[in-house]
């Protein structure tokens, strides 16, 4: 089966590279990755450009223009890129999936930028040995989820994979309907996840695995090697311990906003401890421990509340896949253990700073009793499936506006009352909760949880929003949430309707694996 189509042309227009490149992955050989060039795609046009990406890597303008626009959509290639793909394995629904790699995604090199070196994917760029019985490309529909929610993520402060822009086209492609086709150029240090080091453990090719470990360990973790003298010098050790540290914040930081990531599977959990793959991803609308956003996840395997231990179940497939390589199963298991304590101090602080309370705490105990704080409200919330992120951005505000009170009254509090039903318990809630913070403390609490309780979240119906429309030609949409997105502390006026609860419509939207 030939899966290259006929040697594409350089981008035209111009006669020298406008990114320079590395190409340290394709240093690793050829046992992980096939050369191949992306898939033409027609009619391209340019659905977003993320200009404050372009400028955060100091590439220039011209990354934009209309010779890239066709090197973005597969029909031409960047001068001194060298596209591939990788082959990864990895767990699918807690069973092994073998094989898997990247069926629709198409590595063009690492540009340098002003950060370091960048790994630019096209995703949906066509086939690829590893697209198994796929047809190599992405909807128009999952592409603009994937583009939006990388940068929401990036505006609320969590490590994820970029997306510098989004190219739609009227090729049609087929899923449960026929819909259209659009590629998203993504941007990352690295897209290498759990699964790249499964599949060389799996087939006991331990100099490869070692390679990949060493290549990571250099370009991508080099704090491993001073983090080796925690664990008897073993700096696989270290590097299983540097990802579950990443893992563990980003798990801490999913939670404290309610973010379902969908399909936790150890091929969608990066090396770097960036979110990665978003699919039928979800910012929760009413708060439920067991929420699925998933559609197809019968079991709810990845339920809201579930995702910090699977992401420790995650950790441990990681943990087997370099137990040759650490060579060490007391070491190793020593290591995984760590996630048992750092995940709940993580997560603690996370919700501790949602309450506003971020001072240093003298003793264990306090943090026991600001936990047990914590649980009471979210039992509350639960109970009545209040919304999530309005709830703490109302608390927020309603702290804010008793600190400029003479003294606390009920009333006072009414923007975060007004969202639950049983008000007794929440006021009986409160008056614990200033006791404990201090009246005194409360101005300078309400500005700080205004910049940790985020205004804006893509919400799916946003995202549905967007994406009618854009079915219909009109991408402005993608820019407005886009814009609101990037800063999701900030009020933005005018755009009070984007941080309302979800019309009746949005409870019937069913996000699936479908993309
Ligand atoms: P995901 O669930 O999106 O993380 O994908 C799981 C695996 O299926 C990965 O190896 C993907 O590359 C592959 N895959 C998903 N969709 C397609 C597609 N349309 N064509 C080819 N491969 C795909
Ligand atoms: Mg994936």
């Amino acid at each position: 089966m030939s899966i290259a189509p006929p040697d594409l042309p350089i981008t035209a227009a111009h006669h020298l590279p406008v990114l320079n490149w590395t190409h340290r992955l394709s240093q690793l050989g050829s046992r992980f990755f096939t050369p191949l060039h992306p898939t033409p795609l027609a009619a391209p046009a340019w659905a977003a450009r993320n200009e404050d990406l372009r400028h955060q890597l100091g590439w220039p303008a011209a990354v934009f223009d209309e010779a890239h626009l066709q090197a973005f959509a597969g029909n031409a290639l960047m001068q001194g890129s060298k596209p591939l793909a990788t082959v990864y394995s990895g767990h699918q629904f807690g069973q092994w999936a073998g094989q898997l790699g990247d069926g629709r995604a198409i590595c063009l090199g690492e540009a340098m930028s002003s950060q370091g070196p960048q790994e630019i994917q096209l995703k949906g760029a066509g086939r690829t040995p590893y697209s198994r019985g796929g047809d190599g490309r992405a909807v128009l529909r999952s592409s603009i989820r994937e583009y939006l929610c990388s940068e929401a993520m990036h505006g609320l402060g969590i490590a994820t994979t970029r997306a510098l822009c989004l190219v739609a086209s009227p090729e049609p492609v087929r899923r449960e309907t026929i819909e259209s086709a659009a590629v998203v150029a993504r941007v990352a240090p690295s897209f290498l996840r759990f699964g790249h080091f499964e599949h060389f453990s799996a087939q006991g090719d331990l100099d490869s695995l070692r390679s990949l470990a060493d290549h990571v360990i250099r370009h991508h973790l080099p704090d491993c090697q001073e983090r080796a003298a925690l664990w008897q010098g073993n700096v696989y050790a270290a590097l299983l311990d540097v990802v579950q540290e990443r893992t563990a914040l980003m798990l801490a930081q999913w939670q404290a906003v309610g973010f379902c990531h969908g399909v936790m599977n150890t091929d969608n959990m990066s090396l770097l401890g960036l979110t990665i793959d978003y699919g039928p991803f979800q910012f929760m609308d009413g708060f439920d421990p067991s929420h699925i956003c998933n559609h197809s996840d019968h079991q709810g395997r990845y339920a809201y509340g579930r995702q910090p231990n699977v992401a420790y179940w995650n950790l441990y497939c990681l943990a087997q896949a370099l137990a040759p390589l650490i060579d060490d199963q007391e070491l190793t298991l020593q290591v995984l253990e760590g996630y048992k304590t750092l995940f709940p101090r993580y997560l603690g602080d996370a919700m501790r700073a949602k309450l506003g309370l971020v001072g240093d705490l003298a003793c264990e105990s306090e943090r026991e009793a600001d936990w047990t704080l914590v649980e009471d409200v979210m039992q509350l919330m639960a109970a009545e499936k209040v919304n999530f992120t309005l709830f703490w951005r109302q608390l927020s505000q309603a702290v804010l506006l008793q600190s400029n009170a003479t003294t606390l009254t009920d009333g006072g509090w009414r923007t975060v009352t007004d969202l639950v039903l049983d008000r007794p318990r929440l006021l009986n809630w409160l008056t614990r909760y200033t006791t404990r913070a201090g009246v005194a403390n409360l101005s300078a609490m309400g500005q700080q949880m205004l910049r940790t309780n985020p205004k804006f979240v893509l919400r799916n119906h946003l995202a549905e929003i967007a994406i009618r429309q854009a079915k219909l030609g009109d991408f402005s949409e993608i820019e407005t949430l886009h814009n609101l997105l990037k800063s999701p502390f900030d009020e933005h006026p005018g755009f009070e309707a984007y941080a309302d609860l979800p019309p009746d419509w949005a409870g019937q939207l069913e996000i699936s694996c479908s993309s």
